[in-house]
Formats: C-alpha cells, structure tokens, sequence
C-alpha cells in the first residue's frame, strides 16, 4: 500500500474537469477516493481511477445538462407555440423541435434554447402584426396579408 502511494502523484488541490481535488483517502472497500468539490458545489467522492482517467468530470451536473438538452418538452407552450414533438434533426448539440404557431396553425422547427429565451416566438410571419388597429399616416391598418405580404388598410 505505502509504495502504491509513493508512486502515484499527489492530486490534492488539482482539478480534473469540473472536480478540485480536495483530499485522497481509501473508503471502506479499501478502494482509492478522491473527495472532490465540483464548479456546481456539490461535494462528491469519486474513485480516484475514475477521475485520473478522466472518466468522472463532474458531481453528476454535467449528464444532467446534458440530459436536460435532450429532455422531452412535447406539450409544452412557449410563447405562441405549441411543442409538438422531436424531429431528428440536432442544432448546437440539442434537439430541434417540432412547433406549432398558435396564431395560424403553421409549423416550424425550433430549439429548446430558442423556444426558452424567447428567440423565436412564433412562426415568424407576425412581426408586422404589432402596427395593426394602429393609424399610419392617414391609414389605418387592418390587417396583415400573409398571403400577400400586404396589408389591409383603411383610408
Ligand atoms: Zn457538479
Ligand atoms: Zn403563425
């Protein structure tokens, strides 16, 4: 046991991913631990194999970010759109999502980061429609063509 410690390097205050390194110690089962402290704050003993070789990086945050990317949000209403469920297809390393527009029924596909900070509210075709019932000049407009791409005023 002594020469095995001589042996390997100390990695006490050394930070391996999001893990320092706060003492070593062998646990019960007589296994080599590292009791580590991770960016997130959580305090967690991970077997020091794991974490030389680079196996353990974090307390568990990181697979539940990771996780997280990949959650379901089928269902769920951000702004006017209605999740509707996964596509295959991947944008920044997460899911890009199938929606649909609550103002006109049509669908688009979005991410769970665009969907979350508000990027992308809805199909996209009612950025105008904040100017209708407002008077522009002596037109008032009406309503917005999307077809058409014009609006319906009323002089
Ligand atoms: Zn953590
Ligand atoms: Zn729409």
């Amino acid at each position: 046991m002594k020469k095995e410690n001589k042996l390997t390097t100390k990695i006490e205050n050394k930070k391996f991913g999001r893990l320092l390194v706060l003492s070593v110690f062998n646990n019960e089962k007589g296994r080599k631990t590292c009791r580590c402290l991770c960016e997130c704050g959580n305090i967690k003993d991970i077997y020091y194999i794991n974490l030389v070789s680079g196996r353990t990086v974090s307390c568990g945050c990181r697979m539940k970010e990771i996780n997280n990317r990949f959650s379901d949000i089928s269902g769920k209403k951000y702004n006017n759109l209605l999740v509707e469920r996964k596509t295959d297809k991947r944008k920044d390393g997460t899911v890009v999502w199938k929606c649909k527009c609550l103002i006109c029924g049509k669908y688009i596909e979005a991410t769970k980061k665009q969907l979350e900070r508000g990027y992308i509210k809805d199909c996209g075709e009612h950025q105008y429609d904040d100017i209708i019932v407002k008077t522009v000049g002596k037109l008032k407009v009406v309503s917005y063509e999307h077809d058409l791409k014009k609006y319906k005023c009323l002089c």
